[in-house]
């Protein structure tokens, strides 16, 4: 239980501001997905765990959560990377989105609700541009067609960058384009490049149009949050507004938008161009996926955080001490007695237990700070091992036990420590394991009659597949 109303900082504003969703108790959010031609490093890995604090402490404080994120599943990046490659540009995000979502479940992340993507909307993406070109926002020329910026006078707001012909987007196209700063809504096709029809002929969308169309599609034309890594904020946030503001005429588009600060590695951004990444899989060979989560939650969102290998070896030692509670505070609601009454002392210890709790989740509600809120999670620690060894008390473990699985709501590393018996949830995911094999089978013989039938039988239990060409990945629903 947290008393203290939620605040966040809302780059559009530049303010920390009280959260009131749109609708009132339901929360819509979009977050800006991969562009999956790479391995998911852990720079992506903070970005999406922070979007999943932000996700389990609203559902924490009792809203709903609506849930989106698209998946960039074609873009130049994949292309080139096809072409290093040598092999069809579907390969390539098929193989990297699967590695994504393998990311997104050995770190607890919630499973968006709906993960779009782009190649599956472009029909819709279509319609959304011809809307923008009959309300007089966009251009077609040369095949390709334009936003044009100078029809929105509010650009820049996100960004706080005011419109100046230095600007360059899109640079390649700046003959086709009436202003430099003018951005492609679509691009006219390349020789030996992907493309779909479209009224102006062959091409392919913009990257920035995609997440106005999927934002809307699934989420309607104005709500409540909108999210990414710090370096979307301009470009890509700034033309989604301009996009979906100009086509919708309701503002602001979006109440809040939050934006997570770099990972960084000897304090420059963790970037594949770069060439500094540290893969997630690298880290997960060497630590447990609950030691990553915690340690790349435990700063505060919007400020950098630094990565070091010594770091993580603490958020170890923390999570050590963590489990050594749980595990401590579980025997001895098994060994003791429930007590008829409670000593003072135990009394100040339970107090005392409940506070810190009721600190950290405050902290929380001050704009998601996890920095300030760990302090209190580390005292939560040392004074639970230290009394849980001097003065065992049942009450006292009972408080600490039900503290530990509250916080885990939001933390997401103690799940196997507190939910079910672990043999008959490994025999579960066994089970699950061998039905979506055989019914990969069938796939595989093109028999989707049954397979689709496996599918949803599965669906009704809560069991959720994502198909891809070679392989199927599964997650089980809360
Ligand atoms: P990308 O696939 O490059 O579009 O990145 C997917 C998401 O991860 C975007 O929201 C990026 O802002 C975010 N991201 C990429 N690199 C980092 C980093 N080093 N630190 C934090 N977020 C990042
Ligand atoms: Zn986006």
């Amino acid at each position: 239980m947290c008393l203290v109303k939620l605040k966040v900082t809302n780059t559009l504003t530049g303010k920390k501001e009280y959260f009131e969703p749109l609708i009132p108790g339901f929360v819509r959010m979009y977050v800006c997905g991969p562009t999956p031609y790479d391995h998911t490093h852990i720079g992506h890995a903070r970005t999406y765990i922070v979007f999943d604090l932000v996700r389990r402490y609203l559902e924490y404080l009792g809203y709903t959560v609506f849930h989106v994120m698209n998946i960039t599943d074609i873009d130049d990046k994949i292309i080139r990377r096809a072409k290093e490659l040598g092999v069809d540009w579907r390969d390539v995000p098929e193989k990297y989105t699967r590695e994504f979502i393998d990311v997104l479940v050995k770190l607890n992340i919630k499973m968006p609700h709906v993960m779009p993507k782009v190649t599956e909307h472009i029909d819709d993406i279509i319609e959304f541009i011809q809307d923008l070109i009959r309300k007089g926002y966009a251009y077609e020329s040369h095949g390709s067609v334009y936003f044009e910026v100078d029809k929105f006078p509010e650009y820049g707001k996100l960004s706080k960058r005011r419109v100046s012909e230095e600007w360059r987007q899109e640079e390649e196209f700046l003959r086709e384009k009436k202003k430099p700063y003018d951005f492609a809504l679509w691009k006219k096709a390349k020789p030996g490049e992907p493309w779909w029809n479209s009224p102006w002929g062959p091409g392919r969308p913009g990257w920035h149009i995609e997440c106005s169309v999927m934002s809307s599609k699934y989420l309607g034309p104005q709500f409540d949050i909108h999210g990414g890594g710090q370096d979307l904020i301009f470009p890509h946030h700034e033309n989604e507004i301009a996009q979906s503001e100009a086509r919708f005429g309701i503002t602001p588009w979006v109440k809040y938008w939050l934006h997570v600060g770099y990972l960084t590695i000897k304090g420059e951004k963790m970037s594949k161009s770069l060439g500094n990444i540290i893969p997630v899989y690298e880290v997960l060979e060497k630590y447990k996926p609950e030691v990553l989560r915690l340690y790349l939650l435990s700063s505060y969102y919007r400020s950098p955080m630094d990565f070091t290998w010594e770091g993580l070896e603490h958020t170890k030692t923390l999570f050590n001490r963590l489990v050594k509670v749980v595990d401590g505070s579980k025997k001895i609601l098994l060994d003791e007695k429930p007590p008829h009454k409670l000593s003072s002392t135990i009394r100040a210890h339970v107090n005392k237990i409940v506070k810190l709790k009721r600190m950290f989740f405050e902290s929380l509600s001050d704009d998601f700070n996890m920095a300030k809120a760990m302090p209190y999670l580390h005292e939560l620690i040392s004074f639970s091992m230290k009394k849980l060894d001097s003065e065992p008390s049942y009450a006292l473990a009972l408080t600490i036990y039900s503290a530990l699985k509250e916080l885990n709501e939001v933390l997401g590393v103690l799940d196997k420590y507190f939910y079910g018996a672990k043999e008959v949830e490994e025999k579960l995911r066994r089970i699950v394991e061998a039905v979506v094999s055989v019914r990969h089978e069938f796939r595989m013989k093109k028999q989707y009659d049954v397979s689709d039938k496996i599918r949803d039988a599965l669906a009704k239990v809560g069991v959720k597949l994502y198909d891809f060409k070679d392989r199927t990945t599964w997650v089980i629903e809360y």
